[in-house]
C-alpha cells in the first residue's frame, strides 16, 4: 500500500466512537434518554475523569488552564509545530442530549486511537480540547473556557461568575480539581477544527450527511419596554387606551418582517415576553420583552438593527408611548478560515460523503479558537434538526462520516511522516 492510497483508505472505528458517546452519556443520564451534566458540577468532574482517563489510555499527556479547559495531546514528531487541535464541550444543557458537545470531544479520541492503532506519526502534535462551560446553562457567559483562553473577558471576571446558589466557578473548579496552572491562552494552536451536530434542520431536510460550515451567524440580542397605561377592558373605549401589548406586537411582527427583508440568513425571533399586570379584563400597562436578530453577514446584520431602531422610533412617534430598547448582546459573524474550510470540504470529497455549505446559526467554542489559529467546522445531522433537548439524536453512521471527514482533515494540516 503505498502512502497516498494508505491516507485515502483510512477510516475511524465508527462502533468504538458510538460506544464512548454511550458511555460518556450514562453520567448524568436523564429517565426521558438525556443527559443533564452541567459545568463544574460532580457530574462534570465524572466525565472530565472519564475521558481524561480514556485520553491517558490512549498515550496521551494532560494539559489543564486555570480556567480548567482541558489539552490532551499527541506528539507528534516536530514538536516545536503548534498542534492541529479539535475539541468541544462535555457540558450540556439541564435537558440536554448525548451529542452536543460530546461528539466533538469523542470524535477527536477516535482519531487519536485510529493513529494510533495504524501506528501513524504526524509532523505536528495533535490535541483534543474540552472547554469549559460552554453551554452557559449553570454559569454565564456562554463559551467561557474559550472566551477567557482568546481573551474575549477576563479569568477574573469567568471566576467571579456565580450559579443560582451562590457559588462561584473559581471555588467549583477547584472544589472538582480542574483549576490547572497554565496561563488561558498561553498554549498555541496550529488549526482548529470542531465536530458538531447541526443543530438545526437543513442536513436532514437536504439529506445530506455532511455540513461544511463557511461562517456562524452574528447575533445582537435586545431587551425592549413599551409603556402604556394600565385601564379597565370595559369602560376605556378604544380610541383612549394605551396598550402596551398591542403596540409591543407591531414590533414583534417588524422583528420578523425585518428577517425575512434579508433571506437566506437573515433571523429575527422575539421569544420571551412578560405582560403587566397580565390580567384578562385589565389593559396591559407595561410589556418587556426579548428580540434576537442574526445575519452571516455583518453589514445586513447593521441593517437590520438599524431598520429595527427606526420603527421603533417610528411606532413611538405614532402611538406617544414610551418604548426602550437597549442591545444587551452583540457577536460579530464569524467566518472560517478558507484554508480550514477547504481542508474540511476536501477530506468531504475524497471519502464521496453527500455534502452542502451550512451557515452555523449557533454559538461553538469554535467561534473563540478562530480568534487565535485557522479554523473551521464539520456538521453532521440531528435528528429532526433537535438539540438542547433530552430526545436529541443522531445517526451513528453519520457520526462516524463526520469523524471520518475530522480524521482526514486534521491529516492535512498535520501530515503524515
Ligand atoms: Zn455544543
Amino acid at each position: 500500500m503505498n502512502r497516498r492510497s494508505g491516507m485515502t483508505d483510512m477510516r475511524i472505528n465508527g462502533d468504538r466512537l458510538w460506544a464512548a458517546l454511550m458511555e460518556l452519556a450514562q453520567i448524568g443520564a436523564t429517565a426521558k434518554g438525556g443527559v443533564k451534566r452541567l459545568a463544574l458540577t460532580d457530574l462534570d468532574k465524572q466525565g472530565r475523569d472519564l475521558v481524561v482517563g480514556w485520553a491517558r489510555d490512549a498515550g496521551m499527556s494532560i494539559t489543564i488552564d486555570q480556567i480548567g479547559n482541558v489539552f490532551m495531546r499527541r506528539d507528534g514528531t516536530n514538536n516545536a509545530l503548534p498542534p492541529v487541535m479539535t475539541g468541544s464541550h462535555i457540558d450540556t444543557q439541564p435537558t440536554g442530549g448525548k451529542f452536543d458537545g460530546n461528539y466533538g470531544v469523542l470524535a477527536g479520541l477516535e482519531v487519536v486511537r485510529t493513529l494510533n492503532d495504524l501506528q501513524i506519526k504526524t509532523e505536528a502534535p495533535i490535541e483534543v480540547a474540552f472547554w469549559t462551560n460552554e453551554e452557559g446553562s449553570r454559569f454565564v457567559p456562554v463559551m467561557m473556557g474559550s472566551g477567557v483562553f482568546c481573551g474575549a473577558f477576563s479569568l477574573e471576571t469567568a471566576y467571579a461568575a456565580k450559579d443560582t446558589e451562590g457559588k462561584t466557578v473559581g471555588e467549583e473548579l477547584a472544589r472538582i480539581g480542574y483549576k490547572g496552572d497554565q496561563v488561558p491562552g498561553d498554549h498555541p494552536i496550529g488549526a482548529y477544527f470542531e465536530t458538531h451536530i447541526e443543530q438545526g434542520p437543513v442536513l436532514e431536510d437536504a439529506d445530506k450527511v455532511i455540513g461544511v460550515v463557511p461562517a456562524v451567524m452574528g447575533l445582537s440580542w435586545y431587551d425592549c419596554v413599551v409603556n402604556g397605561m394600565e385601564a379597565h377592558a370595559g369602560p376605556t373605549p378604544m380610541g383612549l387606551r394605551k396598550d402596551a401589548l398591542q403596540v409591543s406586537t407591531k414590533i414583534m411582527q417588524e422583528v420578523v418582517a425585518i428577517a425575512n427583508r434579508y433571506p437566506p440568513y437573515g433571523r429575527g425571533t422575539v421569544g420571551m415576553v412578560q405582560v403587566f399586570p397580565n390580567s384578562r379584563n385589565v389593559i396591559p400597562g407595561e410589556v418587556k420583552f426579548s428580540i434576537d436578530l442574526r445575519n452571516v453577514n455583518d453589514e445586513l446584520l447593521n441593517t437590520m438593527h438599524e431598520e429595527m431602531l427606526a420603527f421603533i422610533e417610528k411606532t413611538r412617534v405614532e402611538t406617544g408611548l414610551a418604548i426602550s430598547i437597549e442591545r444587551v448582546s452583540y457577536y460579530p459573524p464569524c467566518p472560517f478560515h478558507p484554508e480550514c474550510v477547504d481542508a474540511v470540504r476536501s477530506a468531504t470529497a475524497k471519502l464521496g460523503y453527500s455534502t452542502m455549505d451550512v451557515v452555523s446559526g449557533a454559538g461553538h467554542d469554535a467561534i473563540y479558537a478562530a480568534r487565535l489559529a485557522p479554523a473551521g467546522m464539520i456538521f453532521v445531522p440531528c435528528k429532526d434538526g433537535i438539540s438542547h433537548n433530552e430526545i436529541e439524536d443522531a445517526k451513528s453512521e453519520h457520526l462516524e462520516a463526520g469523524c471520518n471527514v475530522l480524521l482526514h482533515a486534521m491529516l492535512e494540516r498535520a501530515r503524515i511522516v
